[in-house]
């Protein structure tokens, strides 16, 4: 006799623990969607028998999440500010802390003004997506190097209705115009040889999102000189960084030339978001 979804889930989440640190959402969310159901199906039908194919997919799916595929990979979706995008695994995976970076750009700006803002290495086109939907009258463009990306950033737009939102294929600024009003990034920013690399999801992620010279930091000193030339006087640059890379971050800034430097605490508590200006009637903006 086939098994029930409520079998299934328990012996899933036996497979996966110790495997996984959330082996029973792993489990419930890997179901819900081999199911193409609501998660709150799981708890209301779990006498429910799925079909056959449900039930390979699903044991696909534990097997390959036991070994440590992200779920987020398995099932081509990741939540970010109340929005589903869909992922692939050459992005990286949206993440809670940069909902921060968001909320940033979006208290630092004026609300109703026709802005244009930059989000530079986009990937899944989080960032840029979720400041277009809360701000229609702004202009994103959605930077990232490679068309596959690219290509990820234009379906996430169209799923999610996001009309001014234009994807650019740019290393940085380099194709990027200015006049810029903000330029936000979630840039890599781990050291090269940080232990942390070769742990959890982070193994099955693109390296080029992750990882950031010796210092973590080089991919930050280009966009934030890069960024300095591009934005308008008074213009916002807003970066995403490590929890111990605040004050090395704010010293790139000053150095750029940026004011009115600070950097913001994520829900840890842990630095991790730097901004500042570009000096009001600055003449050397563009
Ligand atoms: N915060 C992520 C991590 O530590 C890294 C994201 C990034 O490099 N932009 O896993």
């Amino acid at each position: 006799m086939s098994a029930s979804v409520g079998e299934l889930l328990r012996a899933a989440r036996q497979r996966l623990d110790g495997h996984s640190p959330t082996a029973d959402i792993d489990a419930r969310v890997l179901m819900a969607h081999c199911l193409r159901k609501p998660a709150s199906f799981l708890f209301t039908w779990p006498e429910h028998i799925p079909t056959d194919s449900e039930a390979r997919q699903f044991q696909e799916w534990v097997a390959r999440r036991v070994v440590g595929e992200p779920v987020a990979y398995l099932i081509g979706r990741r939540e970010f500010y109340g929005h589903e995008f869909l992922v692939s695994p050459d992005t990286l995976i949206p993440r809670p802390d940069t909902e921060l970076l968001v909320d940033t750009v979006l208290e630092g700006l004026a609300a109703d003004a026709p802005l244009r803002v930059a989000d530079l290495g986009t990937g899944t086109g989080a960032i840029a997506i979720s400041l277009a939907l809360a701000r229609p009258a702004w202009q994103l463009v959605a930077v990232d190097t490679s068309t596959a990306i690219l290509d990820l950033v234009e379906r996430n737009r169209q799923r999610l209705g996001a009309g001014n939102v234009q994807p650019l294929q740019s290393n940085w600024c380099s194709q990027l115009p200015g006049p810029l009003d903000a330029v936000v990034s979630n840039p890599p920013y781990i050291p090269d040889d940080d232990p942390h690399l070769g742990e959890g999801d982070v193994r099955y992620e693109p390296r080029t999102a992750l990882a950031a010279g010796s210092d973590g930091l080089a991919d930050i000193r280009v966009i934030t000189v890069q960024s300095r030339q591009r934005l308008r006087p008074g213009g916002l640059l807003a970066l995403e960084h490590g929890y111990d890379q605040g004050e090395a971050v704010q010293q790139i800034l000053r150095d750029a030339g940026f004011v009115r430097i600070e950097t913001r605490r994520d829900l840890a508590g842990h630095d991790r978001v730097t901004l500042g200006i570009t000096p009001p009637g600055d003449a050397d903006a563009q």
